[in-house]
């Protein structure tokens, strides 16, 4: 090794340079410049205002479960690209932008971990992925993670976040909202719980099958949750919708959900359903 490549390896003899995307954050609703120590430290939240911005799987199940610990549940193979469906892109192309991007195979993953020392199945949505959307690999995925809880006799808890169903999938996208339901005949049958915390954006398809079918919905605070956008309701009723509407403090003044939890607050509030809601231990 020349000392040259040993100066470059061990020796930060020139610090790097460090732009102000790499310290701060930018609020993307208040704007405040944040310490980005300080907002990881926050659960990527911000500090001033509480806005919550979107996390992906990996932070979830290290916020979710207790010491961050779990393991992964490998999601099961599905055909891809059945419909060789194609628009300005190939889907198959846009999948592997997608992979490339977010280091998934698709937009849901499941964990195995114990939160408040029970074990508990996790299962998390990434938007980063085409959107969060929900095709075939989603719907293996789910059931998956419904199985999985049923053999460990735990509950499934699912963070949700979607922009709806996988265009590119046609009719077999839509077919997951049945399908998923069918896991959840499973698990309720078994007697196990099924808890969802709707996270931003969780819309379309998703809002009408499996994020809406939970024992217990949760929803972080300002997430926006609803089936048909905003835009396209208003030009359906021709009337202004009221403030907040399809957010998640609207939804909870109208029943919709069950409570609104701050991120910080959520393992804790988990850790306490999950309890609540185990099989009493045998005398
Ligand atoms: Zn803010």
């Amino acid at each position: 090794m020349s000392w040259l490549s040993r100066v470059r390896n061990g020796i930060p003899f020139l610090p790097k340079r460090q732009s102000t995307e790499t310290l701060w954050y930018k609020c993307v609703k208040c704007g405040t410049m944040v310490f980005l120590k300080e907002w990881e430290d926050n659960y990527q939240v911000c500090p001033r205002c509480d806005f919550h911005d979107r996390i992906g799987p990996k932070l979830r199940f290290r916020y979710t479960f207790d010491d961050g610990e779990h393991e992964m549940i490998a999601a099961p193979e599905v055909r891809e690209d059945p419909l060789k469906f194609r628009d300005s892109k190939r889907y198959t192309d846009r999948l592997k932008a997608a992979r490339a991007a977010t280091d998934q195979r698709d937009a849901l993953l499941n964990a195995r971990g114990k939160i408040g020392g029970r074990t508990a199945i996790v299962g998390a949505q990434n938007f980063a992925f085409m959107g969060g959307s929900m095709g075939i690999a989603v719907g293996a995925a789910f059931l998956a993670g419904t199985r999985a809880a049923i053999e460990a006799k735990a509950p499934y808890l699912l963070f949700t976040a979607a922009g709806g169903a996988r265009m590119q999938e046609g009719i077999l996208s839509l077919m997951q909202m049945p399908r998923t339901t069918v896991g959840l005949a499973e698990l309720k049958e078994a007697g196990l719980p099924y808890i969802v915390v709707l996270t931003d954006p969780t819309t379309g398809g998703v809002t009408a099958s499996y994020a809406m079918l939970g024992d217990i919905q949760i929803a972080e605070p300002g997430a926006l949750i609803g089936f048909a956008g905003q835009r396209v309701i208003e030009n359906t009723i021709r009337e202004k919708l009221p403030e907040g509407f399809q957010r998640a403090e609207y939804l909870l003044d109208h029943g919709m959900l069950d409570m609104v939890v701050h991120r910080k607050d959520l393992r804790k509030t988990l850790a306490q359903l999950i309890d609540y809601l185990a099989p009493a231990k045998a005398a």
